[in-house]
């Protein structure tokens, strides 16, 4: 099974769609934005660093990003799996593409093409769980059964510090001005597959599983 990584701007849907692979093929799904908030929940001066960066919508500094997510990468290794907010840069996308090298592991990148307009609304009528649950009140088929209670773990909802305006459109323009020598690293290696993300999740879906078989 090809390994897959998933690039896309904010509020894209990388988290739904890699859970949704994950339940369907056993992918291991690692989120760095998942690993990150749970630096953040430690309480500790890193998480407080982190917390900052990540509330105002810039990027945490490649150093701290690329040993967690190398870390990561040395527990699971020969399981295949997703990748989801990672590679954000080219110095992580460098360091990727060495440990893929290294470990001879056959992988798929997929860019969710998402306007900034539809992102927008998304993000900011996302809700999250402490369990990582992602629910979405723009639409029905994404929101929790009970209003603002987890559908899996039956705790409170919350909000995202960073899906608000402000710190939204930073975090798309900081992607976009950061994404194009990402691109153009993963084309050059045929690797590189798009997907536009403004329709409908259940297309969408089928494009995925088309591109990894
Ligand atoms: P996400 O959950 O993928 O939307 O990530 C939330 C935030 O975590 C981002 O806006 C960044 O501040 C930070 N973050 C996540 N992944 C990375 C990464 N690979 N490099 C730098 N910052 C990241």
């Amino acid at each position: 099974m090809k390994s897959i990584i998933f690039i896309a701007p904010p509020a894209a849907g990388k988290g739904t769609h890699s859970e949704l692979l994950k339940k369907k093929f056993g992918y291991l799904h690692i989120s760095t934005g998942n690993l990150l908030r749970e630096i953040i929940a430690t309480a500790s001066t890193l998480g407080r660093e982190v917390k900052n960066i990540i509330t105002r919508g810039d990027l945490v500094p490649d150093e701290i990003v690329i040993e967690i997510l190398g870390k990561k990468l040395e527990e699971i290794k020969g399981k295949p799996f997703i990748i989801d907010g990672f590679p954000r840069t080219l110095p992580q996308a460098e360091m990727l593409n060495e440990f893929l090298e290294k470990e001879k592991i056959n992988y798929q990148v997929i860019y969710l093409d998402l306007s900034e307009d539809v992102a927008i609304e998304r993000a900011l009528s996302r809700l999250t769980c402490e369990c990582g649950k992602t629910y979405n009140l723009s639409d029905d088929k994404f929101k929790p059964k009970k209003e603002n209670i987890c559908d899996v773990c039956g705790k409170k909802l919350i909000k995202r510090t960073d899906d608000n305006e402000l710190s939204f459109r930073v975090r798309y323009n900081v992607f976009m001005d950061n994404m194009k020598p990402i691109l153009d690293f993963y084309r050059e290696k045929n690797k590189l597959k798009i997907i536009n993300v403004n329709r409908a999740s259940e297309s969408v879906q089928e494009d995925i599983f088309e591109v990894i078989k």
